[in-house]
């Protein structure tokens, strides 16, 4: 599903270059959960920023449910990009619109008509266990709520893959665990691949099947859950 080969990302500063991603190689096979540790600074933000173009590699190839896409632009970039949901640390809801508007956002944007939209969004409502909050506006969600609302809005135009940026960070530790529970069981229902990025081991432990850590910009071990986490 995912194929990096030989990615390199340096940021041009006043004071030089950084490295933030350095030579990566990554394998991510459909309907896995991913998971990307490493401290801050590793450079995890950037990574899992070129796997859906919002930053573009300075070498490489960055294959993403079928298309490179370091090498295309424009409509075709647009098109690539609907294979691929993304949700936040902090959640980065429109404020001004409710639950339901929020989640149909992206279907707007991809022209889906009103019937099919509003379907739509009923059906991520319940994905998601969300009724009863339709018509909330975000300010009147707890942070558990505003990131389901995060994941309905990332999976309204059926993506391939979604990419989670540290999106439990911010939340409290059992509502870390039900937003967990609810990527699994997306997993689970949709066949989901999913590409996380945390600094908590505890994430990774709970949900994730393969697991890289990154350490300045180089992926430094790669593997199974089992394998990385419970050597001797
Ligand atoms: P992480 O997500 O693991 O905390 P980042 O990907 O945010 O790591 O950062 C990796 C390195 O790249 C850091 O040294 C950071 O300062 C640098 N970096 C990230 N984004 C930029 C940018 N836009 N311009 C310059 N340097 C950046
Ligand atoms: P949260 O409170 O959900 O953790 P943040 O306070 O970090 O989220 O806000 C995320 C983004 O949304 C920030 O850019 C912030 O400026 C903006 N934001 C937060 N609250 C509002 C609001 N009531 N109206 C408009 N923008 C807001």
């Amino acid at each position: 599903m995912i194929t990096l080969k030989n990615v390199e990302k340096i940021f041009k500063t006043k004071n030089g270059e950084v490295r933030a991603v350095d030579h990566v190689d990554l394998q991510i096979n459909q309907g896995e959960i991913y998971g990307i540790i490493g401290y801050s600074g590793a450079g995890k933000s950037t990574l899992i920023r070129l796997l859906n173009r919002l930053e573009q590699a300075t070498a490489g190839s960055v294959e993403v449910a079928g298309q490179d896409l370091t090498k295309i632009r424009g409509a075709n970039l647009r098109k690539a990009r609907q294979e691929i949901g993304m949700i936040f640390q902090h959640f980065n809801l429109l404020w001004s619109r409710t639950v339901r508007e929020n989640i149909a956002f992206p279907l707007e944007i991809a022209g889906v008509d009103k019937a099919e939209r509003m379907k739509r969004v009923d059906e991520l409502i319940k994905l998601v266990g969300l009724e009863g909050r339709e018509d909330a506006y975000p300010s009147q969600l707890s942070g558990g709520q505003k990131q389901r609302v995060g994941i309905a809005r990332a999976l309204a135009n059926r993506p391939k893959v979604l990419l989670c940026d540290e999106a439990t960070s911010a939340l409290d530790p059992q509502t870390t665990d039900q937003i967990l529970d609810l990527l699994v069981d997306i997993n689970k229902k949709l066949g989901l691949t999913i590409v996380l990025i945390t600094h908590e081991m505890h994430v990774i432990r709970k949900i994730c099947h393969n697991v890289s850590v990154m350490e300045n910009g180089k992926i430094v071990e790669q593997g199974s859950v089992l394998e990385v986490f419970r050597k001797p």
